[in-house]
């Protein structure tokens, strides 16, 4: 049975940079890439397949024509999308709704669940994780006189860290930072405050009132802690486990016997090299094992970003 290889599509934005590019040797649209939809088959970005017998398909054509690839799950969409970030800048602050909220003002969209694991950052990197209101009410006159240092919830980051967004949590990715994000495959994104910046000479739209309805208050911290499995060649951490998918950090060093036994596995090589039964993979790699892989080696000197449903 085949790997699965797909195609990245790529993303120009105000914040975005050419870390794809140098760090990963994409070839990229300019120098403000901001996102490498890495694995999607949303219409705003379907990745083709790359090599083997379904060369040149798209994801979401595969995933409608061979849904046996995929251990038959239902759903009309390919529910996972995940994506590389570079945010040479900051993101606008922001929050997703769940899948009811959605379904019900973006006809029939998918709510955003994501989470994100820091491939890279600047010594003195930040992330707004949440906010500081008590209540609704609080909120809405926080946003109103604009108080925004007071509002939000700024935390440090480091490489290797690790975090889960859920949906109705305000957040924003900020400058100097490169992260691997795992999502529910939705782009409904309601911008709450976007520091007064142009595009083309105007502001982004901002959605204040669908913002207010979707942010949970008082903001709870989602407290995820990591498992990690010693392996024989490395080791298997889990870094997430929710309704929407199961995230793993895999790192090998020698040859690793490892099964799949999931729908579907996707897999991103982010750092290093190394082979799957034999067929090499390497940095900036992105795959998937489909169903019924089965047992199979992974062999060299990589780190390895695992997810599935
Ligand atoms: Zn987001």
């Amino acid at each position: 049975m085949d790997i699965i290889f797909l195609n990245p599509v790529f993303k120009e934005m105000i914040w975005g940079g050419n870390r794809l590019r140098t760090e990963y040797g994409y070839d990229i649209p300019g120098d403000d890439t901001g996102e490498c939809w890495a694995v999607s088959a949303h219409p705003k970005g379907d990745c083709t397949v790359r090599g083997g017998e379904f060369d040149g398909m798209s994801l979401s054509t595969l995933w409608k024509e061979r849904r046996d690839l995929f251990g038959g799950v239902e759903g009309d969409v390919f529910p996972l999308l995940v994506k590389i970030i570079d945010a040479k800048d900051d993101l606008s602050i922001q929050v997703h709704p769940d899948d009811a909220y959605a379904a019900e003002h973006e006809n029939g969209a998918l709510g955003k669940t994501e989470c994100w694991y820091i491939l890279d950052c600047d010594e003195d990197a930040q992330i707004v994780i949440g906010h500081n209101a008590k209540d609704k009410e609080e909120l809405q006159e926080m946003i109103a006189q604009e108080r925004w240092n007071e509002l939000i919830r700024v935390l440090p980051i480091k490489k290797g860290d690790f975090f889960q967004i859920n949906p109705g949590t305000v957040h924003a990715i900020k400058k100097g930072t490169l992260i691997l994000e795992t999502q529910q495959s939705s782009d409904v994104t309601y911008r709450l405050y976007d520091y007064g910046r142009l595009q083309n000479g105007k502001p982004r739209e901002l959605h204040i009132q669908k913002s207010i309805d979707v942010i949970r208050c008082p903001y709870q911290e989602s407290l995820e802690g990591r498992k990690t499995q010693k392996l024989t060649c490395g080791e298997l951490t889990t870094l997430v486990s929710c309704p929407f998918y199961t995230v793993y950090r895999l790192s090998v060093n020698g040859r690793e016997e490892l099964t799949q036994t999931e729908p579907f596995t996707i897999m991103s090589v982010i750092e290093g090299s190394g082979s799957i039964d034999g067929t090499p993979v390497k940095k900036g790699d992105h795959f998937i094992l489909p169903a019924g892989f089965g047992t199979y080696e992974a062999e060299g000197d990589m780190t390895v970003i695992l997810s599935h449903l």
